[in-house]
């Protein structure tokens, strides 16, 4: 069985963006970039797939800028087998990914598609869904683990309040939460390992995609700022302050 996992090239999550003067976006000018931390939970999970002898291939693959590329060899030194680099310089959204990504899958036939629950850069939880729509695929979103066994996939997923277990047949699309897998260090062996390895590189245009965008920004803004906070001599300060200023009890 092929697992087929999208990663995404996205600003580190360490670095604190800056919102550009006219408001049209973020300056990612000069910052660094990394992949997505839950694809790189999604890519640890299909390689243990494979390690223990359920999936027999881990294609990594990425839809963007040529600089993609680098966010493709982590995942390979992680242990992906390959890699497709889907590259366009247009603004991706997630409909444009996931409508790229079902090209894909079509051409590689995966039995499961382990995809981030979501980027932390437009934060939209929307491609994983909407791959499993287009593709008419049975989905399985926020899971917290992963069993595959006899063409179906036993997925436990984090819901409110407790977890909730389902079990799809395969081939399906599942999407990585934060508690699936504590991802490996990359060591420096596997990442001169990755750069031997495969990364075929196409078009949307190879793939019949349209990929403008559908969706307009009309505006990016700061968050408001937050005022400095007070200390209250008692409790009963406090909930006056709580009734009277904040207004919320
Ligand atoms: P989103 O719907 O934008 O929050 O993204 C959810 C997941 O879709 C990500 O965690 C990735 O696994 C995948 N994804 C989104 N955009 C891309 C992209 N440009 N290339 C590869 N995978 C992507």
């Amino acid at each position: 069985m092929k697992v087929l996992v999208p990663v995404k090239r996205v600003v580190d999550y360490n670095v604190k963006v800056r919102v550009k003067s006219d408001g049209s976006g973020v300056d990612i000018a000069n910052v660094k970039m990394s992949m997505n931390p839950f694809d790189e939970i999604a890519v640890e999970e299909a390689v243990r797939l494979k390690e223990k002898g359920v999936a027999t291939e881990v294609i990594a693959v990425s839809c963007g800028v040529q600089q993609c590329q680098e966010t493709l060899r982590t995942a390979m030194a992680i242990g992906a087998d390959r890699a497709i680099l889907v590259q366009t310089d247009e603004e991706l959204q997630p409909l444009a990914v996931a409508k790229l990504l079902k090209a894909l899958v079509d051409k590689e036939q995966p039995g499961l598609v382990i995809l981030g629950k979501q980027a932390i850069d437009d934060d939209c939880n929307q491609t994983g869904q909407m791959l499993a729509a287009l593709g008419d695929l049975p989905q399985a979103t926020f899971a917290s683990k992963i069993e595959v066994a006899d063409g179906k996939a036993k997925v436990t997923r984090e819901v409110d309040g407790g977890f909730e277990t389902v079990e799809l047949s395969l081939p399906a699309v599942v999407t990585a939460d934060l508690r699936l897998n504590e991802p490996r260090y990359v060591t420096l062996p596997n990442i001169m390992k990755a750069k031997k390895k495969q990364m075929d590189v196409v078009k949307p245009e190879d793939l019949g995609v349209d990929v403008k965008p559908r969706l307009k920004t009309l505006k990016v803004s700061e968050p408001p700022k937050r005022g400095a906070g007070v200390k209250v001599p008692d409790v009963a300060t406090l909930v006056a302050k709580l009734k009277n200023e904040a207004k919320v009890i």
